[in-house]
């Protein structure tokens, strides 16, 4: 047998996740995020799981491509636009969508010659203050664009700061963005997956839902499965050993857990070089032959043990899951003071995936 640990994607799961979104923003078209790999899921089995979307947002010109190669002849927006105009050309035949987010990147595509027309975003700073143009500069940036042969049309983009926790600060930037989308009679969109599924006001044109696709929840007072959602990933292994540890005794690296009573610790095949967080700390939830289990001592590159008190038949092949189905990555990244996107986009490519 080879070694245990396996990623399984549950593409029916995404598919129902994407509902979810059209659900909860049923005015708005959906583009669906699969950016860093599709946030660990894979980047053409989560376009294939999510083909039913309205269009796509990827990184970078190489990853959009790729998405056309296959066949997808969706929209597809590049969420950081391009980084030289070489690229440009490129992005135009193949009827990509560039965001772009700095007034001199408007006067180098005006100066560039491209055989094919696109379409492109205008990215707004309304708050964030990461990427955009000030509201200010961006009525004239519109209009400079419209200007331009080669663009065949325009959406006005922002991106909100805190749209998981906060409706305050949503509303002062949605306050920034309304002015000026009422003023340019250009589409819109705004929304992240907090935004789709707490700020209605945000919805716009297009939605661009990411985590909740991977059925993951973008809030921390709730998880994915709260939400209607379905855990897209599974990661799971099984115990390669069972250890009697005595009263007293420490367990793995830098001895940080001491057994408080005679118990058994099991070894499961997975580690930081796996993806898994090394920063987890004792009691992190590991789920043991169905029992929630409390991870115990240090992970390590390629294995981490757990205290066994609540899985107290589990054996050597008993089966694992570290996060998933049946155990929300959001609780296990919460433990490990990190984020579900965290955890599920730094899988490791060594990790074998499994399609369900
Ligand atoms: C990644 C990203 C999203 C998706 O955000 P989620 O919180 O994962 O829904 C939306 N918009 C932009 C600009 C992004 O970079």
């Amino acid at each position: 047998m080879s070694r245990p640990l396996i990623a399984r994607i549950d593409t029916a799961a995404l598919a129902h996740n994407l509902g979810v979104a059209r659900r909860a923003a049923p005015g708005a078209r959906v583009l669906s995020v699969i950016k860093a790999n599709g946030y660990g899921h894979g980047l053409l089995r989560a376009a294939r799981a999510l083909r039913a979307t309205d269009g796509y947002a990827v990184l970078t010109l190489d990853e959009a491509a790729l998405l056309r190669k296959e066949g997808y002849t969706h929209p597809i927006v590049l969420l950081e636009g391009f980084f030289s105009v070489d690229e440009l050309p490129e992005m135009a035949r193949l009827h990509l969508r560039p965001v772009l987010h700095r007034a001199d990147q408007v006067e180098l595509l005006a100066r560039t010659h491209l055989e094919h027309r696109l379409d492109v975003l205008l990215k707004v700073n309304t708050g964030m203050n990461r990427l955009g143009l000030p509201p200010a500069r961006a009525a004239e940036a519109l209009a400079r664009l419209r200007e331009i042969p080669a663009v065949a049309g325009s959406t006005l983009m922002t991106h909100f700061a805190s749209a998981d926790e906060s409706a305050a600060s949503v509303a002062a930037q949605l306050a920034r963005f309304a002015p000026l989308a009422a003023q340019a009679g250009a589409p819109v969109t705004l929304a992240n997956s907090a935004a789709i599924l707490r700020h209605p006001a945000t919805h716009g044109d297009w939605v661009r839902p990411g985590i909740l696709l991977y059925g993951c929840s973008p809030f921390a007072d709730a998880d994915g499965p709260d939400l209607g959602l379905l855990p897209a990933m599974t990661l799971e292994s099984r115990l390669i050993a069972v250890q009697r540890v005595k009263r007293g005794e420490a367990v793995g690296y830098g001895a940080t857990f001491v057994a408080e009573r005679d118990m058994n610790v099991g070894v499961v095949a997975c580690g930081y070089a796996d993806g898994y967080p090394r920063h987890a700390p004792n009691g992190t939830p590991v789920v043991v032959a169905g029992h929630v289990c409390r991870l115990a001592g240090r992970v390590s590159m390629d294995m981490l043990c757990v205290d066994l008190a609540h899985a107290p038949a589990a054996h050597v092949g008993s089966p694992v899951e570290l996060w998933g189905a049946s155990l929300p990555v959001e609780r296990v990244a919460a433990a490990a003071g990190t984020i579900g996107y965290e955890l599920l986009t730094a899988l490791a490519p060594r990790v074998r995936v499994e399609e369900t």
